[in-house]
């Protein structure tokens, strides 16, 4: 047992708490929960270089999590993730501060969905529910199956059918039971939904029950131990549901709380693509809710959600640390990641490259200083997805012509 400072579950938008030991899905205002700390009792006891200092991977911050039942802890080999440094991609994007690649894409099953969701699979564990469901578009189930699978528990997901086929089979291969839909996510997500009495399995969606954003603040703890408890000058994120973006910002407000870090918070920008932009649009529009986009179409599958239900959420964070939302085009993406791999020798995922392309194009247009200090975050392995083929055929039977190498 770890010590457990969860004093309740609190709605986002109203305010109205929750008691912290039954499950939970939305608010009664149909709005994300978020888990409340006694923060002011932890502050005189727990110690930020302790809790860095050990092993373990996001699990480290066993403190700040609630997950207090060792039981419930399932271990795949999480790690901290690398910062890693892009040269000559970001002098090529016109940067001419440092920049960083926060590289997710080295977690368990090959994307930062692992935070998330074994923080959700542990606490639907502790509360003993077996059948688990959620509407993916890939990485989220993938991750899923495999905490779920190791703990015992049930998974079922669905998937547009497009989904790229190698979450399609990990998915299956990790133990869930994978449908194919033709649709997009929150179609998906309304199967959960109607499924749900008659399946009895209980519903992971993003921000639809509170525990994957406490999992996904763990990237916000973990940059700042990695930068010495200081923050950098811009965060780029990759936003579809924005838990991770809300996350971490929530992770630096607890923070400061525990007198970790100061006042000063990085810019949040929200990066979407131009072919699924319902936060950049809203944000355009100075709005804080974003209406559903309608013909989403963007090969970075992790940031096609027409919808988001935690939007205001999103907006709150990039307006307060005085951010912005901005949406970069499928050629400059692709541009982007091919630089990135030949230049920097770093495969991105599309919703990586994209957080490259939203740099370059932030600056060009005068958004961010070209010497701030960026981080940028690649949520997902560059393996998972498509690539374009680079390759020549070679007959080894006819003579070789070395000059056309
Ligand atoms: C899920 C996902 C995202 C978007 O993450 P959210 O926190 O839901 O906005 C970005 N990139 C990849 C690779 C993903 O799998």
């Amino acid at each position: 047992m770890h010590h457990d400072y969860v004093t309740h579950l609190e709605c986002s938008e109203t305010g109205k708490h929750y008691p912290k030991d039954e499950p939970h899905n939305l608010s009664e205002a149909g709005k994300p929960l978020l888990v409340r700390y006694d923060l002011a009792k932890a502050k005189g006891v727990i110690d930020r270089g302790a809790i860095s200092a050990r092993g373990g991977g996001f699990w480290k911050w066993r403190e700040l999590l609630p997950v207090a039942d060792d039981k419930d802890v399932c271990r795949l080999g999480e790690i901290d993730t690398p910062l890693i440094d892009v040269p000559a991609t970001a002098k090529a994007s016109g940067a001419t501060g440092r920049v960083r690649v926060k590289d997710e894409g080295r977690l368990p099953t090959g994307s930062f969905k692992a935070r998330g969701l074994a923080l959700a699979v542990a606490m639907a564990h502790h509360f003993g529910i077996k059948r688990l469901a959620m509407p993916t578009n890939g990485n989220a189930g993938a991750a899923m199956s495999a905490y779920a699978s190791r703990l015992g528990m049930e998974s079922y997901v669905f998937a547009p059918d497009d989904t790229p086929e190698v979450n399609i089979r990990e998915m299956a291969l990790q133990g869930a039971h994978v449908f194919r839909v033709n649709g997009f996510i929150h179609h998906c997500g309304a199967l959960v939904a109607a499924g749900k009495d008659k399946m009895g399995w209980f519903d992971l969606s993003t921000l639809k029950e509170p525990y994957r954003i406490e999992g996904k603040k763990t990237m916000g703890l973990e940059l700042a131990h990695q930068l010495g408890w200081r923050m950098p000058d811009a965060i780029f994120y990759p936003t579809g549901g924005g838990t991770g973006l809300i996350g971490m910002w929530k992770a630096f407000d607890e923070m400061e709380r525990l007198g970790w870090i100061g006042k000063r918070r990085p810019k949040m920008i929200a990066v979407q693509a131009e072919g699924c932009a319902p936060i950049v649009r809203a944000w355009d529009k100075g709005e804080r809710h974003a209406e559903e986009w309608l013909d989403a179409t963007t090969a970075a599958m992790g940031i096609r959600v027409p919808k988001a239900i935690g939007d205001f959420l999103i907006i709150d964070a990039c307006k307060e640390s005085e951010g912005f939302a901005i949406a970069v085009s499928e050629a400059s993406i692709e541009a982007a990641r091919v630089r990135c791999a030949r230049e920097d020798g770093l495969l991105l995922c599309p919703e990586g490259a994209a957080t490259l392309a939203a740099m370059e194009k932030a600056m060009n247009d005068g958004l961010i200083e070209r010497d701030a200090e960026c981080v940028l975050f690649n949520c997902g392995s560059g393996l998972k997805y498509a690539m374009p083929d680079g390759s020549r055929v070679l007959d080894r039977n006819a003579e070789v012509d070395w000059g056309a190498m």
